[in-house]
């Protein structure tokens, strides 16, 4: 089923990231992990694509398996940093062929030593040829904190508002940990004259390795209150987790309740925390 049409369906949604594994070897736990988390039955689970290629076959793969294998609705991630124009065809083929309906759009980071020739500048580019292609339902991604390369915020919600006229349907949000972030950022993104829904990312961070990792990927700010958190907890891993999902659960509920319909998680392909969230949910998301 397409995202939009799942939206329309529900109050309230759920939906999952994962990724698929970079070599042949994590194949077997990474496809374990995956199904324990479409267990969970959630609204639906997209598949990230390795920006350098190396897993863009796993993603197809992946995508296809969570729809058919496990029942649950899947979003295949596709990427054109490093892609010819034949390239993105043949995916698209691909995708058509596997029955997968939802493409998240992206155009991936630039490696800093980039030096081949880009067939797309923006992922606007690959949305135009999506939409042109005919039959998915697209999918941008969007940076409450603006995107690292751009000016200000508003040049990078002009730059969105393009790439939503070029034909992405709906919207998923960079991770924030500061709600309030993000309905100033849905206001300024209302007020450009986007209109399509915009489904809040929310990353529950369960240990202190992976928040460096993550601040230094995503441009997002760490709230005192939850800095606080990480200095208290970052050393005893059990009690991190406990209190980086509590967190997650308590953006996430407070997103619902100020008119959100739908919420995305990025689970990093943790079943565990994946299912305590799900857990902590279970009277809100029905
Ligand atoms: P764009 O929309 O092209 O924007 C990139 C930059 O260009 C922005 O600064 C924007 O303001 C600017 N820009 C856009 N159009 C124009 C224009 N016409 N003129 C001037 N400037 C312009 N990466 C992966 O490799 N694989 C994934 O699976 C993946 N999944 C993601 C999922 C989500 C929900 C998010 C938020 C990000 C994901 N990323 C993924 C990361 C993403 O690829 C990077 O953040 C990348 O740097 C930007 O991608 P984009 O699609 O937002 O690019």
């Amino acid at each position: 089923m397409k995202v939009t049409d799942i939206l329309k369906r529900k109050n309230a949604t759920l939906s999952f990231e994962v990724f698929p594994p970079k070599t042949s070897d994590k194949f077997e736990s990474i496809s374990r992990a995956i199904s324990d988390i479409a267990a969970l039955r959630p609204d639906f689970m997209s598949v990230t694509y390795g920006a350098g290629g190396g897993t863009s076959a796993y993603t197809v793969q992946i995508s296809r398996d969570i729809k058919e294998k496990y029942g649950v609705n899947s979003v295949a991630h596709l990427s054109c940093i490093s892609s010819t124009r034949v390239d993105v065809a043949e995916k698209l083929a691909l995708l058509r062929a596997d029955g997968i309906e939802n493409i998240l759009a992206l155009r991936g980071d630039i490696p800093a030593d980039f030096a081949g020739n880009m067939e797309y500048r923006y992922a606007s580019e690959l949305v135009e040829e999506i939409k042109a292609y005919g039959g998915f339902c697209i999918g941008g991604a969007c940076y409450p904190e603006g995107h690292p390369e751009s000016e200000s915020l508003f040049s990078d919600i002009d730059n969105l508002k393009r790439k939503v006229e070029a034909g992405c349907d709906y919207l998923v949000t960079q991770m924030f940990f500061d709600n309030d972030i993000f309905y100033s950022f849905l206001a300024k993104v209302r007020d450009a004259g986007i209109y399509v829904p915009v489904i809040p990312g929310i990353m529950p961070v369960t240990n202190a390795k992976q928040i460096k990792r993550t601040m230094a990927l995503s441009n997002s700010i760490l709230p005192t209150r939850f800095r606080r958190i990480v200095d208290r907890y970052g050393d005893n891993p059990a009690a991190m987790r406990q209190a980086g999902v509590a967190y997650a659960t308590e953006q996430i509920i407070d997103l619902y309740a100020n008119g959100m319909k739908a919420v995305h998680v990025y689970s990093m392909n943790n079943a565990a925390v994946a299912r305590a969230i799900k857990d902590n949910l279970s009277e809100i998301v029905v």
